[in-house]
């Protein structure tokens, strides 16, 4: 089962933009725009993870915090607090309000997502694999290994990046806006065509002599794992080595 993950943001953009990320870490994702709805609805269902905003209308995320942290139920959740910069970021570190790690907005959005993998790791180890595999490509979060049929492959950080979020979500389309949100992060800028450079020479790393290729371009799309990769791989993986 996927990991529970609650975000309390009244931003809508933020919002749509964290349930995104999230849900292409495999995550299930619950969204709530006011601090007082949240409050309720968290004594009916506890999540695994909680992203708290600092303002928010009807309850604020701190008081909502102190709130959490005095119930049995909530009281070891893992909260990461989201604040804006500026003074409020200052007294939310020296409050004690009980969350477990603080996000300054705007923060890039791949920095979030590791840090909530690191969260969930540490409460919930067994549900946060740090091994991805497709096809016979295999990718360990964790030592940041990649090896195709058993060979390891030297890939730049960026295309490690890469392939992991490609990987996270076989068969679905990325744009190439999505794959810089995703991989870059969204305040950095970077021209498109960069993704474009960065596929190829994952693609050359990745692939060796008559290896089949498990990205695919979507014309006018962007690019996707190919998913029926992952369930030729054996026959593939085999047919290449005798190549
Ligand atoms: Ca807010």
């Amino acid at each position: 089962m996927a990991p529970r993950v609650t975000v309390v943001e009244d931003e809508e953009a933020l919002s749509i933009l964290l349930r995104y990320n999230l849900e292409s870490e495999g995550y299930a994702v619950d969204t709530i725009a006011r601090g007082d709805e949240a409050d309720l609805r968290l004594k009916e269902q506890v999540p695994d993870l909680l992203l708290l905003d600092w303002m928010l209308p009807g309850l604020s995320g701190v008081e909502l915090c102190r709130r959490l942290r005095a119930r049995p139920e909530t009281e070891r959740l893992p909260i990461i607090m989201l604040t804006a910069r500026g003074e409020e970021s200052e007294r939310v570190r020296g409050l004690s309000t009980g969350a477990d790690d603080y996000v300054v907005k705007p923060f890039s959005t791949p920095e979030l997502m590791a840090r909530v993998r690191a969260m969930l790791r540490r409460v919930k180890p067994e549900r946060i694999s740090t091994q991805l595999v497709a096809g016979d490509i295999d990718l360990d979060r964790e030592t940041h290994r990649v090896r195709r049929a058993g060979r390891e492959l030297k890939l730049g950080p960026t295309e490690f990046k890469l392939l992991e979020f490609l990987m996270q979500s076989p068969g679905r389309v990325f744009s190439r806006e999505q794959l810089l949100d995703g991989v870059w992060g969204r305040d950095i800028y970077v021209d498109e065509r960069t993704v474009d450079v960065h596929v190829g020479r994952l693609r050359k790393a990745v692939n060796r002599g008559r290896q089949r290729d498990p990205i695919r371009t979507v014309r006018g799309a962007g690019y996707a794992l190919d998913e029926t990769f992952t369930a030729a791989a054996p026959r593939a993986s085999a047919r290449s080595e005798s190549a």
